[in-house]
């Protein structure tokens, strides 16, 4: 019997906002432990809590992005459960009336993963496990945090990716969060069942918690998969539960039996006020969305850029927004981005540094560069030394272009040309006699002499016509 995989997502984003979502504690990822935190963050009693409307806003912005109803009217509420890393023992999130509803996210192949909700919520503090003990930062206590739930409509591990890329790439443009996974700014609790193909039936449900890499996510998929197809073949009775991805065994391990939303005790803050909005600030939100990836790509293509470099351009929101700035005043965007995509990115190398995308050179620089080349007053050649030049000093490319213009003298064509074919006699002969190759080594004489910046079909024909000239 062929099986089904049915997975659905429960994406946690942390938020970048400057501050706590109920207190005034900075949100800075890697400080030392416990110096972000003040009574209200670590829970001590007879403090209150403030929302903060920068997570709300931000919270919006990303139900917006993700085609979600926003509720005007939502409510935070208190989720009940003990764990070191909580010191109020309980958090406070939003369980029946979250403030974003139904959405959507579209795949490339045109399939829609449905959004269920969108909810706000406080993050917990970390336990960290040191060899003489074990101890406890709630620096990240009280960090806000969307988690965006999905329907089971996930049915690969290739959906999978991509709807998670989907997800990092749209908080990206948002500039809501850096949803970096390697720093857990963006994690999953992925579900997972299979069911027979034509059965409409779902099957029984286990959950993994907390994925923090989408190369684990995938393996942890396949190999789930495949587990309970081979349990069901075989008889055996599949529980539900949460289970963990073990990382060097390459395969999931159980936790615990899964618990229901009724162990938590959810009921509604009784130290906050309801989130209620009127349209006119939704509006106002909505219209003050950036850009995102799928137009920018459209309009890539309509530039002629070809697609596959336009999607490259779009994976780093820093990297789209240096290419549109390089246009300002340059009409050339393919060879913009091919100098992007090609000498830039060749410097930075790693995934991580295309997306801070920090270098010395600036957009206005490459686009006057691209411009020099496109009137042959620098050669592609020198081009690419300037700007790896800078890039690898971190100077100016201005200044770069600068000097080199400042010093070259430039050339005459025509004198190049006279001179090319006055010193290569042999090959004039062998063009003469039919060898039409000849004619390359005086071109590449040419071509040498001015350092590649003669328009090659304009050398050609001068030189034709010298020939021509000679032979007569
Ligand atoms: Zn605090």
């Amino acid at each position: 019997m062929k099986y089904n995989l049915v997975c659905g997502f429960e994406t946690h984003i942390e938020l970048s906002t400057d501050t706590k979502l109920f207190c005034h504690c900075k949100v800075k990822f890697g400080s030392e432990p416990n110096t972000n935190c003040c009574p209200v963050c670590i829970g001590a009693p007879g403090t209150l809590p403030v929302l903060n409307k920068q997570a709300v806003n931000y919270a919006i912005k990303m139900g917006i992005a993700l085609n979600c109803e926003i509720n005007l009217f939502s409510k935070m509420e208190r989720k009940c459960y003990f764990y070191p890393d909580l010191a109020k023992a309980y958090q406070i999130s939003q369980n029946d009336l979250p403030v974003c509803g139904k959405g959507f996210v579209q795949l490339d192949s045109g399939k829609k993963i449905r959004i269920n909700h969108i909810h706000i919520e406080e993050d917990a503090g970390k336990i960290k496990n040191e060899s003489d003990g074990i101890y406890v930062d709630y620096n990240r206590a009280g960090v806000p945090l969307i988690e965006i739930v999905s329907e089971p409509d996930i049915s690969s591990p290739e959906e999978a990716q991509e709807y998670i890329e989907k997800l990092q790439l749209t908080a990206r443009y948002l500039k809501i969060s850096d949803a970096k996974m390697q720093e857990g700014s963006i994690r999953c609790d992925v579900n997972i069942s299979v069911k027979p193909e034509n059965s409409s039936k779902l099957g029984t449900r286990i959950e993994i918690k907390n994925m923090n890499s989408i190369a684990f996510i995938c393996k942890a998929l396949k190999y789930e998969y495949q587990r309970q197809v081979d349990a069901i073949e075989s008889g055996e009775k599949l529980i539900q539960e949460t289970r963990r991805f073990n990382e060097s065994r390459g395969c999931t391990e159980s936790m615990r039996e899964k618990e229901n939303s009724g162990d938590y005790g959810y009921f509604p803050e009784p130290d906050l006020l309801s989130i209620c909005l009127d349209e006119k600030e939704v509006n106002e939100i909505k219209s003050s969305l950036p850009e995102m990836y799928d137009s920018r790509i459209k309009r890539y293509i309509e530039m002629g850029v070809s697609e596959k470099i336009a999607k490259v351009l779009v994976k780093y929101v820093n990297v789209s927004d240096f290419f549109d700035k390089s246009l300002k005043n340059c009409k050339f965007p393919e060879k913009v981005a091919n100098f992007i995509v090609g000498s830039i990115f060749g410097f930075l190398g790693t995934e991580s540094k295309k997306e801070d995308f920090d270098i010395s050179v600036s957009p206005e620089d490459l686009g006057r560069l691209v411009n020099f080349v496109s009137e042959n007053k620098i050669s592609m050649a020198s081009a690419k030394e300037l700007l790896v030049e800078s890039l690898e000093n971190n100077s100016s490319l201005g200044n770069k272009i600068s000097e080199f213009l400042a010093n070259d003298k430039g050339f005459d064509l025509d004198k190049v040309c006279e001179e090319c074919v006055a010193e290569n006699p042999g090959a004039v002969n062998d063009y003469l006699k039919g060898k039409e190759k000849a004619l390359q080594s005086i071109i590449g004489g040419v071509m040498a002499k001015t350092k590649g910046r003669a328009n090659v079909a304009e050398a050609r024909k001068k030189i034709l016509n010298l020939i021509k000239i000679q032979s007569k």
